[in-house]
């Protein structure tokens, strides 16, 4: 069958890179490329590193707020939609790239596919939750990284037959498969956890850095926070009780530290190694020999869990709760006592395994499969 699969930011090639190698095995994928993330740093790197095909269709779509970027993404699929022969249209995550894609799908009437499907912040300020919502309910196949997501669903009523739903109404198809970026965080990590040139170029040792990642609207895009997260960055930094941060700049960030004039505080403060966005294998060697990860980012979330390394989540929310529940991780926001408290404890003694065992995206597509059949779609080959 022809799976039409968009993409469009850094995370999304990632989650990607896990699947699409496995879906062509079985099946003829056409990839589009929204441009949501165009430069290489965050676009180009993680093709050519990770292996993933380059892209059938380019959309250069980026910039604008998140409603017109969406808007002009629908626009542009729409037309690719409909012409190509694809029997279904598979998206990833969260983002503006995962709802175009979902609702060009479901406007032509074409199944979509939801990898990372049912997470949830419970949090309908981030533009993210929205998308993950609103894409779920509009999924035919939802594959969820864990039960806790499947859950999630079945609370929404989703997957569950509506006994209002006529004859021909189709449930959609909940499956719990794992979580395809563990699987690609489970190849990477072992040579990451030994490689040395990272940690040597930048100047720090193993367990004696922080990393730091931070891109959420909700702390980036409001300059008071922006404000506070700079403040307690270099705070930090200068009591040098954890060593070093490292902090990879997402271009969001220096978009908006360089509107409010902070880029140079950020940059000049001792003991701060601002980075450009890193590869996959270098940004991975800095969690697994990092002392301790604070981000906003869901994905580096989980792979500070896998690394075993204990992570401080700068928010007051997260989607991944199994990574707090069991200890590794702690919602700190932007709170200086909160984060000095997370620091100064001890990693728990039991990591079990979450989200899967590294072979989530063979399940993805055995359960792609099984849809296909069991709903007898066509699509061409
Ligand atoms: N990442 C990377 N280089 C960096 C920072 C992050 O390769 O400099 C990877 C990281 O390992 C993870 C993914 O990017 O796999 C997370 O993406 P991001 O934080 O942009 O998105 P989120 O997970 O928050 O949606």
């Amino acid at each position: 069958m022809r799976i039409l699969t968009v993409v469009g930011n850094r995370p999304q090639f990632i989650k990607a890179a896990a699947v699409s190698g496995r879906l062509r095995e079985r099946h003829d994928e056409v990839l589009v490329h929204t441009g949501q993330h165009h430069d290489d740093a965050l676009s180009a790197v993680f093709f050519s590193e990770l292996g993933l095909a380059e892209p059938d269709r380019q959309l250069s779509i980026a910039g604008g707020s998140n409603t017109s970027q969406t808007a002009r993404m629908l626009s542009a699929l729409e037309p690719i939609v409909a012409e190509s022969d694809a029997g279904a249209v598979l998206v990833y995550g969260d983002t503006n790239s995962t709802l175009a894609g979902a609702l060009a799908a479901a406007g032509a009437r074409r199944p979509v596919i939801h990898v990372e499907a049912g997470m949830r912040s419970f949090d309908r300020a981030m533009p993210e939750e929205l998308n993950r919502v609103l894409v779920d309910h509009v999924a035919d196949l939802l594959l969820c990284p864990s039960h806790s997501a499947a859950a999630n669903l079945a609370a929404e009523g989703i997957g569950v037959r509506q006994p209002s739903a006529g004859a021909e109404a189709k449930t959609p198809q909940v499956s719990v498969v794992g979580d395809v970026m563990v699987d690609v965080a489970m190849q990477w990590q072992p040579r990451a956890a030994a490689s040395g040139a990272t940690l040597d170029a930048l100047g720090v040792r193993p367990g004696g850095f922080l990393v730091l990642t931070a891109h959420r609207a909700g702390n980036v895009d409001v300059p008071e926070r922006l404000a506070t997260l700079v403040a307690l960055t270099t705070a930090l930094a200068a009591d040098g009780s954890y060593g070093p941060i490292v902090l990879p700049l997402h271009p969001r960030t220096r978009k908006r530290l360089d509107e409010a004039g902070l880029r140079s505080t950020l940059e000049g403060a001792a003991g701060v190694h601002v980075t450009e966005p890193l590869s996959y294998a270098a940004f991975s060697a800095l969690v697994c020999q990092a002392r301790a990860v604070l981000t906003d980012s869901g994905g580096v979330q989980k792979e500070a869990y896998l690394a075993g390394v204990p992570c401080l989540t700068l928010r007051d929310t997260t989607e991944w709760v199994e990574t707090v529940q069991t200890g590794w991780n702690t919602l700190v926001d932007l709170d200086r006592d909160a984060i000095a408290a997370a620091l100064g404890g001890k990693p728990p003694a039991e990591r079990p395994p979450l989200y899967g065992d590294g072979h989530a995206a063979e399940r993805c597509v055995e359960a792609i499969d099984t849809f296909v059949a069991e709903r007898g779609i066509a699509g061409s080959q």
